[in-house]
């Protein structure tokens, strides 16, 4: 299983971001996104998302992310520029994630030292500056190896047909088919 925490979010300022970390949470194959307490309006839209395009995918708030990170029972990476490169440790990683839970943390503001003290690895991907979006990706694809490209989503109302060009969407209950 895998959880993805955010930290840090400032009202305002981290609201298109906080959705994105969310949605590529879920897109790229995580369990779950845990929010920290002011990113609550965030929820809406992801939840809206997994309800329209598929599951599972659980997405929560939490008033108390440094309690989640102190007690959470198994592999916690978190995600930093100033970490080990993500090529050096992907394979730990893997195994760890092979025999249990793995909460991964992303930030938006300044992340606070303790962060990086009770995380079992502090991961860069690459060790220049640039965003906790583009960041999760590249880590969740290296996870899974590319696997989660493959996934298959639950109850989706909306299923879109891939194709080389055109946008078409079908609700595959009933077949009908939009275009968008
Ligand atoms: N300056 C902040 C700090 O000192 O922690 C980081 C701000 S950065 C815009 C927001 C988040 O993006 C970070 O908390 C981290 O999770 C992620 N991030 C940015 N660059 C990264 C990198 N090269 N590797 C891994 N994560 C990165």
């Amino acid at each position: 299983e895998v959880t993805v925490l955010r930290l840090g979010h400032r009202p305002g300022r981290d609201e298109r971001m906080t959705t994105h970390v969310g949605l590529t949470a879920r897109a790229l194959g995580a369990d779950r996104v845990v929010m920290a307490g002011s990113a609550r309006d965030r929820t809406d839209t992801i939840v809206d998302i997994t309800e329209r395009f598929g599951g599972p995918f659980e997405v929560e708030v939490t008033q108390e992310p440094k309690r989640l990170i102190r007690d959470f029972e198994g592999t916690i990476v978190h995600l930093t520029m100033y970490g080990e490169p993500v090529q050096d440790v992907e394979a730990d990683v893997r195994e760890a994630h092979a025999e249990g839970p793995l909460l991964l943390v992303v930030g938006a503001e300044k992340v606070p030292f303790e962060v990086y003290e009770n995380a079992d690895y502090n991961v860069g991907v690459t060790n220049q500056p640039h965003s906790e979006v583009a960041s999760l990706a590249v880590f969740l694809d290296r996870l899974f190896e590319g696997r989660e490209l493959e996934r298959e989503w639950e109850d989706p109302d909306r299923v879109v047909v891939p194709m080389e060009t055109g946008k078409r969407v079908v609700d595959p209950e009933d077949d009908d088919v939009d275009d968008v």
